[in-house]
C-alpha cells in the first residue's frame, strides 16, 4: 500500500437479495448504509436459486437482474453483479463472499441485510466463517426487532464483537411479497418501488397470476 493510501479504508457494501421485485425498502437500506459506514460502493447481487425460496416460483433471474439495473441506474455509488445468477445451482452467501474477498482484496466488505435476515444469520451455511470475513449491517425493518438478538450474540458469540452493526433507517414496511400480492389483486404499487421497475413488471406481466 502506498503511503498516501495508508489509513484510508476502502469499504464495499454488498446487498444480496431475491429482488422479486426490487423496491424502495432495499434502496433506502443500501443508501443509508452507504452514508453511515462510508461505503465507496454498494454492489447489488441478485440471487440465483435462493436456498430458502425453492418452494416458491421465483421470477427468472434475468428479469430480476434487469429490474435491479433499472432501479439503481441513477445512483453512481450503486453497482450490480451477475455473480450469483451466473452460478449453476443454489447460491450460498459464503461462496459469494469468498469470490468477492478474492476479487476485492483491498476492500473491507460490509454485508447489508434487513433485520429479518439478520435474525437468521447463524442458520446460514458457514455462518462463523462469514462473520470473520466481513462486517454485517442489519437495517431496521418494521416487525423485526433485533435488539434481543444483538444482546444474545454479544454473549454467545463474543468473536463477532464489533462486526455486527445495527442501522436505524427510516423504516419502510415494504416487501416484495406484498408487492406481488398487490399486483395479483389489482391493487396499486406505485411509490413502493421505482417507476421504471413498475413499468417493467407491468410490461412483462409479472406477478399477475399465482
Ligand atoms: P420477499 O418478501 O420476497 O422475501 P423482500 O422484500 O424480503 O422479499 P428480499 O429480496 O428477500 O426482499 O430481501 C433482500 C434483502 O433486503 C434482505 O436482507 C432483506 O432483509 C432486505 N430488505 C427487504 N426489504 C426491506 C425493507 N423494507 N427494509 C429493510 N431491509 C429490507
Ligand atoms: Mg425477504
Amino acid at each position: 500500500m502506498s503511503n498516501d493510501l495508508k489509513g484510508k479504508v476502502n469499504r464495499l457494501g454488498i446487498m444480496g437479495g431475491t429482488f422479486d421485485p426490487i423496491h424502495y425498502g432495499h434502496l433506502v437500506a443500501a443508501e443509508m448504509a452507504r452514508g453511515e459506514f462510508n461505503l465507496s460502493k454498494v454492489l447489488f447481487i441478485p440471487s440465483g436459486t435462493p436456498p430458502h425460496k425453492v418452494n416458491r416460483d421465483v421470477s427468472a433471474a434475468n428479469l430480476r437482474y434487469e429490474m435491479v439495473e433499472l432501479a439503481i441506474q441513477d445512483n453512481p455509488a450503486f453497482d450490480l453483479s451477475a455473480l450469483e445468477i451466473e452460478r449453476i445451482g443454489l447460491s450460498y452467501t459464503v461462496e459469494t463472499l469468498r469470490v468477492l474477498r478474492r476479487a476485492w482484496p483491498e476492500y473491507e466488505l460490509y454485508f447489508i441485510t434487513g433485520t429479518d435476515a439478520l435474525l437468521e444469520i447463524f442458520s446460514w451455511r458457514d455462518a462463523e466463517e462469514i462473520l470473520t470475513m466481513i462486517q454485517f449491517i442489519g437495517a431496521a425493518r418494521p416487525g423485526f426487532d433485533a435488539s434481543d438478538f444483538l444482546l444474545k450474540v454479544q454473549q454467545e458469540h463474543p468473536e463477532t464483537q464489533g462486526r455486527i452493526h445495527y442501522l436505524e433507517v427510516p423504516a419502510l414496511a415494504i416487501s416484495s411479497t406484498d408487492i406481488r400480492a398487490r399486483v395479483r389483486n389489482g391493487q396499486p404499487i406505485r411509490y413502493l418501488l421505482p417507476e421504471l421497475v413498475r413499468l417493467f413488471l407491468q410490461k412483462h406481466g409479472l406477478y399477475t397470476a399465482e
